[in-house]
């Protein structure tokens, strides 16, 4: 998105001190913010359609993010999805990222790394040079970020479709966890743990059907 642009920010979550900080915290910087307290309301304003992007807590009431973030896409809403879990667990993170988050911020939130997530997650939403890459019987169409393995088409989060068409432009090279920490997240790098997570949920996606 251009820098002129207003950016709008869509922010689920039931904690009030938190979702304050965070409001202001993007309010002061010119986002333009939006807020739902829980699951349902969130989901209602998300459907609507008019946000680049939704800061989503996971523990919500009335709906739970993981649901929500699952009913959302499954109504071909593609806008990001940047996943706040107060559970560090390994299987919570990816469970996220099969349901339709593009990424996620361990609490408590750090806001400029939230901050540096959002820009990562809304440069993303900018269109990539087209043309097919092939590996085996897996295919790849950047211009439309549709994947294909044996026939079959697979659903990758914006993130996955990003690592994937690196590894594949450079194959059968070694792509260093630098470049591809660079392709996802630019300079504002979060750290190698958040890179093995986006690394082993697109492996599940790719590799588990078959
Ligand atoms: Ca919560």
């Amino acid at each position: 998105m251009p820098p002129t642009q207003t950016a709008r920010l869509l922010l689920i979550e039931d904690q009030r001190d938190i979702a304050a900080n965070i409001w202001d915290y993007f309010e002061r910087r010119g986002y333009a913010m939006d807020h739902a307290r829980d699951g349902r309301r969130g989901l209602e304003l998300a459907l609507e359609g008019r946000f680049d992007l939704i800061i989503l807590d996971l523990g919500l009431p009335r709906l739970d993010g993981m649901e929500l973030c699952r009913r959302l896409r499954a109504a071909g809403h593609e806008m990001p999805v940047l996943m706040l879990t107060a559970r560090d667990a390994l299987e919570d993170k990816l469970r996220g990222l099969r349901d339709g988050a593009d990424d996620y911020v361990v609490k408590p939130v750090v806001l400029c790394e939230l901050k540096a997530r959002v820009r990562a997650l809304l440069r993303r939403g900018l269109p990539l040079p087209g043309g097919r890459l092939q590996a085996d019987d897996l295919e790849f169409d950047s211009g439309s970020f549709v994947v294909h393995r044996g026939g079959r088409q697979l659903a990758l989060t914006r993130m996955q479709t990003l690592l994937l068409e690196r590894l594949l432009q450079r194959a059968p090279n070694v792509v260093t966890h630098e470049e591809l920490g660079r392709v996802l997240w630019g300079d504002g790098q979060p750290g190698a743990g958040s890179l093995h997570t986006h690394m082993h949920a697109l492996r599940i996606t790719i590799d588990r059907p078959f």
